[in-house]
């Protein structure tokens, strides 16, 4: 959509003819003091909660306090099968293949259990390329894999740095880079969605240029995950992880969900940490038998997994299904596009968006630079009622949601900033 028009009427009128307004009312918008709802626009740090939620919950401590250990297999919905309720709308959500995903474990953790297997350094072959503006933790992740295998973290790192005076990364530098050093490069792990930036991308692309040099290539889909289409499955990757208490909406900490490619489902010469949850269910409480490696995604659990937590994703993943991963990413191309609409009529020199314009290369957030601006902005956006998220230097990261934000609180979020400003 492009013609967007400024004002308030216009606003109401997107938000009448949406057809997805109506799942606002399924979550818990929060409050000011004064029982007003807020401008809510950090989903990408923390989703809202559905009203659903609870009743998830509350079914398990039900079954946990009715029927104690039992709960396993006679529970509403038995334990021991658990993440697999999970793992069919979570494929879809993410584009792969049911055996190819697996809920489990926190994110950071799964990147580190997916580096034991896909990270094989060799004398000649150790290094590993990440964006240069990865989210902190990624960088620490694989930083922390380079010297576990000996390997100096800095000579072993190699950064795909954007060009001086742009934000965003560009194709041909990585081109560049593997033309040069492809053949030092063991694994190439990117951020699916770059968590400061939003730019998305090309995960086929990048998939392929890595695999063409022999690199493994895997994915933090943290800032994809519920945001937009990432087609794990036919971009080839090798591995993806993500968490759910983002874009998922499943809590605080939820537990995070990983992605291996089918070809690998069955390959016994990887290396892998395992546990009880990773051998074969047939025989698991046999307790005796030789580890049997399950096939699939599944085959890298480690643990018996938190119910409860699993329970909230589950409650938030029947919200996906309900109103349609496809058409959540429709509306969302509107929404962003109003909010980009809005901003660039501000005509401000002093701001500009670094997200790409493309709306291919994005999902719902904007990262706006405000020049010369500094937190002050941010704490006065919060006093007038607005949820944003400050990244030092002088970036404000605004994510509306198609799932629970509506046009309305767009208009008046760009209404309220032109105020400040
Ligand atoms: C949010 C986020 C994390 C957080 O990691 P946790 O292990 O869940 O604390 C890591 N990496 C990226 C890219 C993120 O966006």
């Amino acid at each position: 959509m492009s013609n967007y028009k400024l004002g308030l009427d216009f606003a109401k009128q997107l938000d009448q003819n949406d057809q997805l307004a109506a799942y606002r009312n399924q979550f818990h918008i929060p409050k000011d003091k004064n029982g007003n709802e807020l401008i809510y626009m950090t989903g990408n740090s923390l989703g809202l909660q559905p009203k659903i939620t609870k009743s998830y919950i509350t079914q398990e401590l039900e079954d946990w306090a009715n029927l104690g250990v039992e709960g396993h297999t006679e529970g509403q919905n038995p334990w021991l099968h658990y993440h697999e309720f999970l793992s069919e709308t979570m494929a879809e959500i993410v584009g792969a293949k049911p055996i190819e995903v697996i809920v489990m474990n926190s994110l950071t953790a799964n990147l580190h259990l997916m580096m034991v297997s896909f990270y094989k350094p060799s004398p000649k072959r150790y290094k590993i390329l990440i964006e240069a503006d990865a989210f902190p933790s990624d960088k620490y992740a694989v930083e922390s894999q380079l010297r576990h295998h000996g390997y100096d973290d800095k000579d072993g790192l190699i950064l795909w740095k954007s060009r001086d005076d742009e934000e965003l990364a560009n194709y041909e530098d990585l081109e560049t880079i593997l033309k040069n050093r492809g053949d030092e490069i063991a694994l190439i792990m990117i951020g699916g969605v770059n968590y400061y930036t939003g730019q998305f991308f090309d995960l086929k692309r990048i998939t392929e240029l890595g695999h063409s040099y022999g690199c493994t290539v895997g994915f933090d889909c943290a800032h994809g995950a519920g945001n937009v289409q990432l087609n794990l499955h036919n971009s080839g990757a090798d591995f993806a992880v993500w968490c759910t208490y983002k874009y998922l909406n499943s809590g605080p900490g939820s537990l995070s969900g990983a992605f291996v490619h089918e070809r690998h489902a069955n390959r016994k010469d990887l290396n892998r940490f395992t546990g009880w949850w990773s051998h074969n269910k047939e025989t698991r409480f046999r307790m005796r038998d030789e580890f049997d490696q399950l096939p699939g995604a599944e085959g890298w659990q480690l643990s018996n997994p938190p119910i409860l937590s699993m329970a909230a994703i589950r409650a938030s993943l029947d919200v996906f299904k309900d109103a349609g991963f496809d058409k959540l990413c429709l509306k969302s191309k509107t929404l962003t596009g109003y909010f980009e609409f809005l901003i660039n009529r501000l005509n401000k020199s002093d701001i500009k968006i670094i997200t790409p314009s493309n709306p291919e290369e994005r999902g719902c957030q904007l990262s706006i630079q405000v020049k010369n601006a500094d937190k002050t902005l941010h704490k006065k956006l919060t006093e007038t009622g607005v949820i944003t998220d400050w990244r030092e230097p002088d970036v404000i990261r605004c994510a509306p949601v198609p799932l629970y934000n509506s046009f309305m609180d767009v208009y008046q979020f760009v209404e309220r900033l032109k105020t400040i400003l």
